[in-house]
């Protein structure tokens, strides 16, 4: 049993361990580290309930924020308004009876990723609200020393560039995530993304301009990802790559130009490297499943 919670909603699903989607159960997230304990607990009942009581000894969490997995609390997750330090997994144990696993999301949707595509090796990429990388090296998650691997988008890579939220200036994300779409093409309700490639689709030659800047920024994440640990392939997921094969492509194209001039990069084939996270799948729910049977 895995449970995806986001900023909006928790996803939860039992799934079989070769990940085929036993049941799932969709409700909104609420905010305050009680509240989501006890919302995601209520998950965990209607889970048991529609599934015949599978799933019912350990249950797997992928979580926003940096997640002390050893005493399986969270810090950072502003979005949900649980307080730093708070015992996340001790109090969903005490409402749920169950084992509880957590982790970052990343982490989740990287090991549902690894999982849905057959790979051992790979370097998932967040592209939500932030930017993240999650890293599966080997077959096994690599957390780091302090549960902080892979949180790329806080490199800074413009000394010239805004202040960013971690307190940094010109951080990757400011240039590489769903907000730096937004702050250059805000989408009248749609989501940002959407509406940028939509508009560029459509023939608006600034929106195309947009588009390909940002893919040329997304291309420099998958470049630190590639030269820093290797993996075999990287993934390209979180709520910008909704958008589907079009941000693949879009990247795809703009590593392709980036190696243009280097015959070293081009030797790397980044470009044959890049996928996309299955769209049609619960990737980080089905992760974190994986995260409770591992
Ligand atoms: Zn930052």
């Amino acid at each position: 049993m895995g449970l995806d919670i986001g900023a909006t909603k928790i996803l939860g699903v039992v799934a079989s361990a070769d990940g085929e989607v036993l049941a799932s159960v969709r409700v909104p997230s609420p905010a305050g580290g009680d509240r989501v304990v006890a919302t995601a607990a209520e998950v965990v009942e209607k889970l048991r309930a529609a599934s015949g009581g599978l799933g019912s000894g350990v249950v797997g969490v992928g979580i926003p924020g940096l997640v002390d997995v050893e005493h399986g609390t969270v810090r950072h997750a502003v979005n949900l308004g649980v307080a730093d330090g708070y015992p996340f997994s001790e109090r969903l144990g005490a409402a749920s009876g169950a084992r509880v696993v957590l982790d970052n999301d990343a982490n989740a949707a990287a090991l549902g990723a690894a999982a849905l595509l057959g790979e051992q090796d790979v370097g998932y990429l967040s592209l939500g609200t932030g930017l993240a990388a999650a890293l599966v090296l080997d077959g096994s998650l690599r957390r780091g020393s302090r549960n902080a691997a892979g949180e790329i988008g806080h490199i800074p890579v413009n000394p010239a560039g805004p202040r960013c939220e971690c307190g940094q200036v010109g951080c990757l994300e400011t240039v590489a995530s769903g907000s730096a779409i937004a702050a250059l093409w805000p989408g009248d309700g749609q989501p940002a993304a959407q509406a940028l490639f939509d508009a560029a689709a459509a023939g608006s030659a600034g929106a195309a301009a947009v588009r390909d800047r940002f893919a040329a920024r997304v291309a420099d994440a998958v470049r630190l990802v590639a030269l820093t640990v290797d993996p075999a392939v990287v993934v390209l997921g979180g709520g910008v790559a909704q958008v589907g094969e079009r941000l693949r492509v879009a990247v795809a194209h703009a590593l392709a130009e980036q190696a243009a001039a280097s015959p070293f990069l081009r030797s790397l084939d980044l470009p044959g490297r890049l996928r996309l996270a299955p769209l049609d799948r619960p990737v980080a729910a089905l992760g974190a499943a994986l995260l409770g049977a591992s």
